[in-house]
């Protein structure tokens, strides 16, 4: 295994939220990164700082289409390929869900032939969704979960779940060195302030003392970690180097409700925005929690960052995105 300098990687999905802070990581190491994105979430201002960097490169294509011809060719041999590629907020993927599975699946195995091809190590970006509205809590790895196959979720959540079974079965029949990580409610800066999931929408809908729009009665929870925790669990999944560690949660087992996130972004940025209720969406999860055991034991990670500093970082870089646009485009 290649560490630091040595080492190209492609990051599907690069111009993401998650994909740009992982561009990021991977080149303070000393890798050689390509980008690939369709810019459908994506955007190129994350990825501007780099414009200049030689290590990197940026390529506009789509996962469901076969790889661009450059990309296979032998300058770019690739030891690690990450699949990150996959709109992660419910309005944006439900807007195209025929779309948001064939990236799950028609993707997903399009990156696992070609990472076979190139004898290269292949990450996947799984969810906590696949856990769907959970019976169990905390989540284990071992829950197989409970999700509705025919709800507006199920074009991502069993668009993940069909890319778990295609990524373990290239494992299982010795086609690829693969990783997958279920990943919870992550957040930080770069998100959208259109993204439309709660962090970003609670924080600026704070900072522009717009109403705070709840979904339900607000009793519903989530695991919020920060991004940069997020990431060195990427990292440190993609290098663990044992026998096959199966899938392995990565997030913060710091639960709390919908309701308290909202007042505690209101107390923090002190804004006088009302919290206003909103339909809770078909087959929204009640709750969502982390067990993190196995992370903890093979990878040697946990979270660092606590809600109170990463809502405060996050906060901070969506009031200078304000104060540098004059607006926040919204969905
Ligand atoms: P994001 O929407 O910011 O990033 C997804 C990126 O993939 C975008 O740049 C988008 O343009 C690109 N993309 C989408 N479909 C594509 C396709 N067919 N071909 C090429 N590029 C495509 O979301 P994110 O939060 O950065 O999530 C990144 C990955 O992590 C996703 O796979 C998501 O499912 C997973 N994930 C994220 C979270 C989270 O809380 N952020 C939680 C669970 C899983
Ligand atoms: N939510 C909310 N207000 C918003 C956006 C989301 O109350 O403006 C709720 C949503 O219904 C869910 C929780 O917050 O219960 C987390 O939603 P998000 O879209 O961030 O993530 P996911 O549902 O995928 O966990």
């Amino acid at each position: 295994m290649k560490n630091g300098k040595d080492k190209h990687v492609l990051v599907a999905g690069g111009a993401g939220f998650l994909g740009s802070h992982l561009c990021d990581a991977l080149l303070s190491e000393g890798a050689h990164v390509v980008a690939l994105d369709n810019f459908q979430t994506g955007r190129k201002q994350n990825l501007r700082h780099l414009e200049r960097e030689p290590r990197f490169d940026l390529v506009d294509s789509d996962i469901i289409k076969p790889l661009p011809a450059r990309l296979r060719s032998k300058r770019f041999k690739f030891d690690e390929v990450y699949n990150l590629a996959c709109a992660a907020s419910p309005p944006h993927y439900q807007a195209d869900p025929e779309h948001t599975m064939l990236t799950s699946v028609i993707g997903t195995h399009n990156l696992l032939t070609f990472a076979e091809s190139i004898e290269a190590r292949f990450f996947l970006a799984s969810t906590s969704e696949i856990y769907g509205d959970p019976e169990v809590h905390p989540q284990t790895e071992s829950y197989w979960g409970n999700v509705n196959p025919t709800g507006p979720r199920a074009c991502y959540d069993e668009g993940k779940r069909a890319a778990e079974t295609l990524t373990f079965d290239f494992d299982r029949s010795g086609r690829a060195d693969v990783r997958v990580a279920r990943i919870f409610n992550t957040y930080g800066p770069r998100m959208r302030a259109d993204d439309g999931r709660v962090v970003s929408n609670v924080i600026c809908q704070a900072l522009a003392g717009e109403d705070i729009t709840i979904y339900g009665d607000g009793s519903q929870t989530r695991s919020f970690c920060y991004v940069s925790d997020l990431v060195d669990g990427f990292l440190r999944l993609m290098a663990y180097q044992g026998l096959f560690p199966g899938a392995v949660n990565l997030g913060n087992p710091v639960e709390l409700t919908v309701g308290d996130l909202a007042e505690r972004v209101l107390a923090m940025t002190g804004s006088s925005s009302r919290i206003v209720a909103r339909p809770l969406p078909v087959d929204d999860p009640r709750r969502r929690r982390p067990d993190i055991t196995r992370a903890k034991q093979l990878l040697g990670w946990s979270p660092r960052t606590s809600l109170e500093a990463g809502l405060k970082a996050t906060i901070a870089w969506f009031s200078d995105e304000r104060a540098h646009d004059g607006k926040s485009s919204r969905i």
